[in-house]
C-alpha cells in the first residue's frame, strides 16, 4: 500500500503540491489525472524520492520513503537505503529510458543483477519470461533503436517489473507513442491491472482510465480536487473543476 500525506513540494516561490493526501491499496490501480503543471510528475517524483518534500510524508508498505523517523523529526537516509528503497518501485516514462547501448534482454536484467545482485542466470531467465509477457519474446537481442516506439514502451515496462516492484509508477506512457502503437501499450497495462499489480498511472486516456482504474484521482492547483470510482470522477464529477477538465480532453 502507497500512503502520501499531507505532501507539500515547491520549487523556489512555486508551490506545486499543496498538501496532497493520497492512498493506493495493494493490487489496485489509481489513475491520475491533471492539466499540465498541475504537479501529476511531482507527485511520482516525490513518491520515489527522485525529488524531496518540503512537508508530509510517503510510506509504502509502512516504510517511510526516503526518511527515517526519531521522535517527532525526520531525516533523510544515506543514499545507498534510498537507493533500496527505490528498487522496490518501478518507474515507466513517457520516453522509454532505455539503455540504449544494451540490447533489449540486457535492459531487463541489468537491474535484478547490478542492484538485486540476483545471480545473472535467474534474472535472464526472469528476463525471458517478461519479455513474452509483453509480447517481445523474439526482440530480446535487438537494441532499443531498432524497435518501435509501442515496442521500446513494452521493454521498459518488461524491464520495471523485473524487480518485481511493490508499486509501478507510469508517467504518461503512451503520450509519446504514434496513436496506432498506443493500443498495444495500453494492452499489456491491462494485463497487469488484472493480474493484481499496484500501480499509479499519470495518464490524459481518460478511457483508458474508466477501464482499468479503481480509483481516479483529479490533481489541480497543487491537491487532490476530487477521488473515487471512474464511474462518480469521470462521469458524475461533483467539481466544477474537474468538469471544466473533463470538457476538454474528452
Ligand atoms: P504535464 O501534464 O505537462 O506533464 P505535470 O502535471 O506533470 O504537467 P509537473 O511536471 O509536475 O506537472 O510540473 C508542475 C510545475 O512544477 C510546473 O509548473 C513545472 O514547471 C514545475 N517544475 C517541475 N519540476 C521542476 C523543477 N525541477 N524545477 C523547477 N520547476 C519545476
Ligand atoms: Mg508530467
Amino acid at each position: 500500500m502507497v500512503d502520501v500525506r499531507g505532501v507539500h513540494k515547491s520549487f523556489g516561490a512555486l508551490k506545486v503540491l499543496r498538501g496532497v493526501d493520497l492512498t493506493v491499496r495493494a493490487g489496485e490501480v489509481t489513475a491520475l489525472l491533471g492539466p499540465s503543471g498541475s504537479g501529476k510528475s511531482t507527485l511520482l517524483r516525490v513518491i520515489n524520492h527522485l525529488e524531496k518534500v518540503n512537508r508530509g510524508w510517503i510510506s509504502i508498505d509502512g516504510e517511510l520513503i526516503g526518511y527515517r523517523r526519531s521522535g517527532d523529526r525526520l531525516y533523510e537516509l544515506r543514499e545507498r537505503d534510498i537507493l533500496r528503497q527505490r528498487t522496490h518501485i518501478g518507474f515507466v516514462f513517457q520516453h522509454f529510458h532505455l539503455f540504449p547501448h544494451l540490447t533489449v534482454l540486457d535492459n531487463v536484467v541489468e537491474a535484478p543483477v547490478a542492484a538485486l545482485r540476483r545471480p545473472r542466470k535467474e534474472a535472464v531467465a526472469t528476463a525471458e519470461r517478461l519479455l513474452a509477457r509483453v509480447g517481445l519474446a523474439d526482440k530480446a537481442g535487438a537494441y532499443p533503436r531498432q524497435l518501435s516506439g509501442g515496442q521500446q514502451q513494452r521493454v521498459a515496462i518488461a524491464r520495471a517489473l523485473a524487480i518485481e516492484p511493490k508499486v509501478l509508477l507510469f508517467d504518461e506512457p503512451t503520450s509519446a507513442l504514434d496513436p496506432e502503437l498506443v493500443g498495444e501499450v495500453l494492452d499489456v497495462i491491462k494485463d497487469l491491472a488484472r493480474s493484481g499489480t499496484t500501480m499509479i498511472i499519470v495518464t490524459h486516456e481518460i478511457g483508458f482510465a474508466r477501464e482499468v482504474a479503481d480509483t481516479v484521482v483529479f490533481l489541480d492547483g497543487g491537491v487532490v480536487v476530487e477521488q473515487g470510482p471512474p464511474g462518480a470522477v469521470l462521469d458524475a464529477p461533483r467539481h466544477e473543476r474537474t468538469r471544466a477538465f473533463l470538457s476538454k480532453v474528452l
